[in-house]
């Protein structure tokens, strides 16, 4: 009953606004989008690994140039 389990299974990332601490499953994947639960911004999966959160572009790619 010793045995210490970690936490290798939760993925955690800080949300790029509000450094809320976020909890993400481990079958999350890149490009999926995630609401932050405190400033509601909608934040995208960059990266896996290491994992990385950026703000979704809400406004899409089409700026024109
Ligand atoms: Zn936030």
């Amino acid at each position: 009953m010793a045995s210490k389990q970690t936490t290798t299974l939760a993925l955690t990332e800080l949300c790029p606004i509000c450094d809320l601490e976020l909890h993400f499953s481990t079958d999350i994947e890149i490009g999926e989008l995630v609401e932050c639960t405190d400033c509601g911004t909608e934040l995208e999966v960059k990266n896996l690994n290491p994992l990385e959160i950026i703000e979704a572009d809400v406004e899409g790619e089409d700026w024109g140039e």
